[in-house]
């Protein structure tokens, strides 16, 4: 494979890799780790058991999460780049639709639901963002890592698209953290170097973040049970961002072992299986994944369309 077909293979693998790990990851979402245990863990696509937000989806559909990437990517192909006030239109809409979806309605996250509710009632997007420190900005953030090839524009881009929804210190922090860890694992960072980068960038908004991600390197050599009871799991940015990374630096090279960590993690498994399948597929491409998790992903074809379009759009093809 040419070296440009082998990038173009890392920005699928990072779209479908995050599809696929919130589309796993949903049938634990809300549950402890210890009841995870007892139910034993989860390794493939199924039906969230009742109860989960996602239990009126089929097998291999994905959640929120997912949804929120493919609009952000949506919007940063159509504008050619970030344009706060259009990513803030398609939110008010995707949250209108969702709440009223009987399906769905119980995926949409507390900030994002504030936000919505603002959003629709006419307030700016500069001042819909809700100050609740959760992850809904992490969860999403992959695509500024993909259409940003610089650094510097990658986590600028990324803490002003957190702002509409997520305008706490720490989501922001965190939607910085996931899009530089992405280019970081597209152009092949050193393990080290890339948690490095991650922290230092992540640390300018929020310290406590950018510490965890690193605290969360720092015990990848630990037991899962004894990591997650230390990092958390909940929702917060602060839990769920450096949650996904333990489990990626754990399993840097074997990215299917990555997601089924994260999926049992307990929390919000969706989210940080979503993340962590996004720095795993970034780092390894397409071939990260099992066949059967690719060809179960509910719009497969769709998410592979949007993830080479942001890879024509980071070269500037069109
Ligand atoms: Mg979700």
């Amino acid at each position: 494979m040419t070296d440009s077909g082998k990038l173009r293979d890392k920005y699928t693998g990072c779209m479908l890799g995050a599809a696929i790990g919130d589309a796993i990851g949903k049938q634990n979402e809300g549950l402890s780790r210890k009841d995870i245990l007892s139910n034993g863990y989860v390794k493939d696509y199924g039906k969230a058991p009742t109860g989960c937000p996602g239990d009126k989806l089929r097998a291999g559909d994905y959640t929120d999460d997912t949804e929120q990437m493919i609009l952000l990517a949506e919007s940063l192909i159509e504008c050619n780049g970030f344009d706060a006030g259009d990513f803030a239109e398609r939110m008010a809409q995707w949250g209108a639709d969702a709440l009223a979806d009987p399906a769905r309605k119980a995926l949409v996250g507390p900030s994002s639901s504030v936000a919505v509710a603002r959003l629709n009632s006419g307030i700016s997007w500069k001042n819909s963002g809700s100050s609740i420190p959760s992850c809904g900005s992490s969860m999403r953030a992959a695509p500024i890592g993909l259409f940003y090839t610089d650094l510097d524009e990658v986590e600028e881009n990324a803490a002003l698209s957190s702002i509409p929804t997520h305008n706490s210190s720490g989501a922001i922090a965190g939607a910085v953290g996931v899009a530089v860890g992405v280019r970081c694992a597209l152009d092949a960072m050193e393990r080290a170097d890339m948690i490095k980068e991650i922290c230092v960038r992540a640390s300018k908004y929020d310290e406590g973040i950018g510490k965890n991600i690193g605290y969360a390197f720092d015990l990848r050599d630990e037991d899962a049970d004894k990591v997650f009871e230390k990092l958390g799991t909940s929702y917060l940015a602060d839990e769920t961002v450096p949650s996904a990374f333990y489990c990626f630096s754990c399993y840097f090279d074997e990215p299917e072992k990555a997601i089924i960590e994260a999926v049992n993690a307990g929390g919000d498994t969706d989210s940080i299986a979503c993340i962590t399948g996004a720095l795993c597929g970034a780092r390894h491409g397409i071939d990260a994944f099992p066949e059967r998790w690719i060809k179960g992903l509910e719009n497969r074809d769709i998410v592979e369309h949007i993830a080479g379009k942001l890879f024509e759009k980071s070269l500037g093809m069109n």
